[in-house]
């Protein structure tokens, strides 16, 4: 299983899915995490409550790569209120409290969260989706 889901993190990795900053997007923020030197600017276009357009780009290692590839790939077409239960469910895995949770592919971060260093790495686009998420709503 364990391997299974290496694989998956290092297919977003190599091929990361929505990696063009969502040129034109109404919505960017820009978040980071310097203990690991990762950064993400993450852009969104909600129409109607749907998430329609969701983009980023920046840099960093493999888990918060994958994990931004994994997210945007996952939220793209996705209700508004939906990304918003994921990203809190996603959350909640990586502090362990979520067991039985069923994401799909996301799952593959889940042995993340035996690393706490690497938590922030995994969960720094979801910081950026939420924040993208309040500022689209404010508009
Ligand atoms: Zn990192």
């Amino acid at each position: 299983m364990d391997e299974l889901y290496q694989e998956i993190i290092l297919d977003h990795y190599r091929r990361p899915r929505n990696r063009d900053g969502c040129p034109g997007c109404a919505v960017s923020v820009h978040q980071d995490n310097p203990l690991c030197g990762d950064e993400i600017t993450l852009g969104l276009e909600v129409e109607d409550g749907t998430i329609v357009r969701v983009g980023y780009e920046g840099q960093g290692c493999s888990i918060s790569t994958a994990s931004a590839s994994m997210m945007a790939e996952v939220v793209e077409g996705q209700s508004v209120s939906r990304a918003r239960e994921l990203s809190e469910t996603v959350r909640r895995m990586m502090h362990g409290e979520a067991p039985g949770a069923d994401l799909g592919d996301l799952m593959a971060l889940e042995g993340v969260a035996r690393f706490p260093v690497r938590v922030k790495c995994a969960l720094l686009a979801w910081t950026a989706l939420n924040e993208a998420l309040g500022k689209a709503g404010e508009r």
